[in-house]
């Protein structure tokens, strides 16, 4: 199949920007768009088939429901059943931007866009060229992220070419995602309200509206445990996992770096190539980490000897005071150390408290809950 890439400057688009993309949704057409947390694969919600089309591009299990994109209030009533007063009041604070809410689904919705289920996920995305596709389409826009299943999630374009490139019918390349995680998600038709995946709106956030709500047990879990069953059936899957071995190193923070440092110079030393996931603070102490086989050269030769024969792949995703440019930063460096050929990955744990909690999700799903703790 051909793709279409599409350029749109958010800054200076104009309908016809979107003729093609909006005459392909309606169609039942696949078309990958920029939303504010991740590139979404977006098809006719209402459409079963193309809601099958987006399962077979992504290689995802068909019991893991998309969500519902729309552009304006309004456009929930014909996909629910009701809509209770919690949504409204999540919807006044939070809309548009990036939280989900499960609700139950009115019959429009197709079986096939919501996994089987008899709730359907909603979220009205705040970017721009979001907003104003599900406008021009004109119909509901059922969109995982547009990432192939289980790799990480995509937050660039590029990313999207790389997973989907003529598997689907356009990709709309409109910038970096800006905040680089996928959508908090709450579960409302159970009381108290659940947090079914954490994100950019955190718990902290949301209890300003409603004090009651909690984390499903599954978003705290911090091992593979079979027994806890994620609510999200999309959260039971492995996830956002890098093609190398993932290892998370959690403590004091000394501590993780000597024990990353370890672990990278034995692989190394075994001839392995090793990428290491790290913040601001600690970046450049890694540097020293050198080749056995460069120790005889000096000055500029030693540097480039190191440089040519290196298999450490160093990736510093920025500040431990920053989590915003923490989380913008992580599905970019898994999909680096693919691209690198890391067979060996070590990433520094980083604070659970706020947007933290949904970067260490994110990155403990990655590495399928293989977390070192050290002291
Ligand atoms: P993604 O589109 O890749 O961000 O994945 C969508 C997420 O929303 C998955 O984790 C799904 O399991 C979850 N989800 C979608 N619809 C529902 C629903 N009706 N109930 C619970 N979780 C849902
Ligand atoms: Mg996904």
């Amino acid at each position: 199949m051909n793709t279409v890439i599409k350029k749109i400057d958010a800054s200076r688009m104009a309908s016809s920007d979107f003729k093609e993309a909006a005459d392909f949704l309606r169609s039942g057409k696949l078309v990958a768009f920029p939303t504010e947390t991740v590139y979404g694969l977006g098809g006719n919600a209402y459409d079963s088939t193309a809601s099958a089309r987006i399962y077979a591009a992504k290689g995802r299990p068909s019991d893991n429901p998309l969500i519902v994109h729309i552009s304006s209030f309004i456009e929930i009533d014909p996909l629910v059943s009701g809509i209770p007063d919690e949504a409204r009041a999540l919807a006044d604070r939070f809309w548009p931007g990036p939280l989900t809410m499960i609700l139950n689904k009115s019959d429009r919705i197709p079986k096939e866009t919501t996994g089987g289920l008899d709730t359907v996920a909603i979220r009205m995305p705040s970017h721009p060229i979001a907003n104003r596709l599900i406008k021009e389409a004109g119909i509901p826009i059922a969109a995982p992220s547009a990432n192939a299943s289980g790799r990480p999630s995509t937050t660039k374009a590029e990313h999207v070419i790389e997973d989907l490139n003529g598997k689907i019918d356009m990709i709309i390349d409109g910038g970096s995602s800006d905040i680089g995680l996928e959508s908090t998600i709450v579960d409302l038709t159970v009381k108290p309200a659940l947090i079914l995946r954490p994100g950019y709106i955190t718990i902290e956030m949301l209890r300003e509206v409603l004090p009651d709500i909690e984390y499903d047990k599954a978003v705290l879990k911090r091992m593979r445990d079979d027994s806890i069953v994620a609510k999200a059936p999309g959260m039971k899957y492995r996830h956002y996992a890098p093609k190398g071995e993932l290892t998370i190193f959690e403590g004091d923070i000394g501590a993780v770096f000597r024990a990353i440092v370890r672990e990278a110079e034995s692989r190394l030393k075994a001839g392995h190539s090793v990428g290491i996931l790290t913040s601001d603070e600690l970046a450049g102490n890694y540097k020293a980490i050198e080749h056995a086989d460069a120790k005889d050269l000096s000055g500029d030769s030693r540097d480039k000897a190191i440089q040519e024969k290196s298999k450490l792949y160093i990736r510093d995703i920025g500040s431990r005071n920053n989590e915003a440019e923490i989380a913008a930063g992580l599905f970019d460096a898994l999909r680096y150390f693919d691209e690198a050929g890391a067979e060996y990955i070590y990433a520094e744990a980083f604070n659970e408290g706020g947007l933290g909690q949904a970067i260490m999700n994110r990155l403990m799903k990655a590495a399928g809950y293989n977390i070192i703790k050290v002291n």
